[in-house]
């Protein structure tokens, strides 16, 4: 197996990783890089059309948002993921893909992909639940298992034939989520490839119920509005779903909350649809006939107009709107009327990668450029880590030390370098094991490292194992040997071993023979003229029966079979017991064991004397065996 680490590698976004192993080629996630666009979309570092296929841990676009590219430019192959992966991929990349559109018609840019492109990979995915396994290859079989992130999101378990398994994580949640559950506890792996988010960081043990709700309390009795920048997948509905709980228990004021993102509103009914996927608590409300996200004061907005008509109003509202770091959507509606108010409050729910706006505002910058204009940041700043989607450092860690068997090598990416080396640190120095930051373009190899497991077709065993209990368990020990042929491996045993090389031994002394002197041919004629002692008697079935028994064992081999076969037809009978005679005086017959040697010895010599065409079958059934 070989990997290598395309994006994602000591930054958070563009997760993609290229694995070819002796019979596949195939990709594990293609995301976009933030901030991507067609300008600065470099290409693939690889044929799109020799990929065999794609394993899609997520729907997040920094995991598929390259997917259309992909198709677009030849990959022919299927992408795996689960049912509601493939749901929620469908409504972000026709999102993505619209959002370029836009984007293309305002200043000229060519998209990297169109909603034709869309439909096209749409059309490539093949999906299937947690646990199920999927032969994706040859050589490759992969089982998803819930991660505990978002909708659908799942850790792949990928078994890959002389090559052992390998572990993606994906994106791995934090397990006290009220919608998601835990994420899976890790399987005994070869090799692990994990996110690193907050592997630095520590999610503070605050209640982000108690936190959002104060917030909304306190931006209330000020008059302010309460900002809540969200990515339509995951934490969107947390919050909703958090917002609802303190409706419900009267812990809110009067207060409308807005859900102004249409995407959002979209995934939440996926959300719906895909209760399997989701906490047993949070089902049991839909079992009951609820709807989990709806209350009383929540609007969903669909149209801009509204949406702007509610970002220039001065009631105190709650928003909930996209993108989540505040890099696009209708967001910057709201944040253009309230970024200079000091009575309302932005809130930040989840993770801001570096070069963001939000990422700027949260670091405390006081002057900051949203889509081309100046502001002062001058509203409340505030960051409730609970409801990341991510697990945090101690989580990661105990994901790692969750396995009964730990990985030989673990490969950290989706972190910025000081997360990815907290928690390279951390699994080093408490776990000992062989972790590694792959830079972007990093390739390891373990193609000569790997133990060639020959797939079961391939493979022939040469004699018949007797096996004998021991314990609870049925074993056959033995010493032998591989033997490769056009057919594939074939398993012998040590007899059979030493029987092809005394044969190799017998063939080259021959041929010295027969080219050189007459002291070799004299001693033919010597060997011929010993033949004649008393033949012992032996029945037709006995012969049958003590033969194949000795070819089970291995004290005859097949090869034998054969060259006695060849030397009946050609030399007749007496020629061949001769020959048989010869072998075993020279201890050459079975040189492991002289007491079978002559067992064998009087069986064939009884057989061909007696039976010389009964012999020849025999020795033709046990070669074709
Ligand atoms: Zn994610
Ligand atoms: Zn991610």
């Amino acid at each position: 197996m070989k990997i290598q680490f395309l994006g994602a590698a000591k930054e958070v976004t563009g997760s993609c990783i290229l694995i070819e192993t002796r019979r596949s080629k195939f990709l594990l996630d293609c995301g976009q890089r933030q901030g991507q666009s067609a300008e600065s979309s470099p290409e693939f570092q690889f044929n799109p059309g020799e990929i065999d296929f794609v394993i899609l841990s997520h729907a997040h676009i920094d995991h598929s948002g390259l997917l259309p590219k992909l198709a677009a430019e030849g990959f022919d192959g299927e992408i795996y993921s689960t049912v509601a992966t493939r749901d929620v991929a469908e409504l972000l990349l026709e999102d993505s893909a619209k959002i370029q559109k836009e984007a293309e018609s305002g200043v000229g840019l060519m998209p990297m992909f169109t909603e034709e492109d869309v439909a096209l990979t749409m059309d490539k995915f093949s999906v299937y639940e947690w646990d199920v396994p999927i032969d994706a290859s040859d050589d490759v079989t992969v089982t998803f298992l819930d991660a505990g992130h978002i909708l659908g999101a799942s850790i792949s378990v990928i078994d890959i034939s002389g090559a052992g398994r390998l572990v993606y994580t994906g994106d791995i949640g934090h397990g006290h989520s009220p919608i998601m559950n835990p994420p899976a506890k890790l399987n005994n792996t070869d090799f692990l490839i994990i996110e690193s988010t907050y592997g630095a960081k520590r999610h503070p043990a605050v209640n982000p119920k108690e936190s959002l709700k104060q917030i909304i309390l306190d931006t209330y009795a000020n008059k302010g509005k309460v900002l809540i920048p969200v990515f339509a997948v995951g934490r969107a509905q947390e919050v909703l779903y958090i917002l609802k709980q303190l409706y419900e228990e009267s812990e809110l004021p009067n207060i409308p909350v807005y859900f102004d993102t249409p995407l959002g509103a979209e995934t939440t009914s996926l959300y719906q649809y895909h209760q399997n996927y989701l906490r047993a608590q949070f089902r049991s409300s839909f079992l009951k006939g609820e709807n989990p996200f709806h209350f009383g004061t929540l609007d969903f907005i669909r149209g801009n107009n509204r949406s702007l008509d509610v970002a220039s109003s001065e009631e105190p509202c709650v928003v909930i709107a996209a993108s989540g770091m505040l890099t696009g959507g209708r967001i910057l509606n709201h944040l253009e009327t309230t970024l200079e108010d000091p009575d309302s409050s932005l809130v930040f729910v989840g993770y801001q990668a570096e070069g963001t706006p939000g990422r700027e505002i949260l670091d405390g910058k006081k002057r900051v450029e949203i889509a081309g204009k100046e502001y002062d940041v001058k509203l409340k700043v505030h960051y409730i880590p609970g409801l990341s989607a991510h697990a945090d450092a101690d989580g990661l860690f105990s994901f790692v030390n969750s396995a009964d068997i730990l990985p030989k090598k673990i490969f950290v990416v989706h972190g910025e370098p000081e997360n990815a080396e907290a928690l390279q640190r951390r699994i080093i120095n408490n776990l000992r094991i062989d972790t590694f930051v792959p830079e972007m373009g990093y390739t390891e190899n373990f193609m000569d490292r790997e133990v060639v497991k020959v797939v079961e077709k391939d493979v022939h065993l040469d004699f018949k194992p007797e096996f004998t209990k021991v314990g609870e368990l049925e074993v056959y020990p033995f010493v032998g040997a591989l033997l490769k042929k056009q057919d594939g491996i074939h398993l012998i045993s040590k007899e059979q071993y030493i029987g092809i090389l005394t044969e190799t031994e017998e063939e080259l002394e021959t041929m010295l023979t027969k080219m050189t002197s007459k002291e070799g041919l004299e001693a033919e004629t010597e060997t011929e003229t010993e033949t004649a002692e008393p033949v012992e008697e032996i029945s037709e079935a006995e012969f049958k029966k003590k033969l194949l028994k000795y070819a089970d064992v291995g004290i005859f081999s097949r090869s034998r079979a054969r060259e006695l076969k060849n030397m009946l037809e050609k030399e007749g009978r007496d020629a061949t017991i001769a020959h048989i005679n010869k072998l075993a005086r020279k201890d050459r017959l079975y040189p492991l064991d002289t007491t079978k040697q002559d067992e064998l010895r009087r069986v064939l010599v009884a057989g061909i004397n007696s039976f010389p065409q009964k012999a020849r079958e025999l020795f033709n059934e046990i070669v074709e065996r």
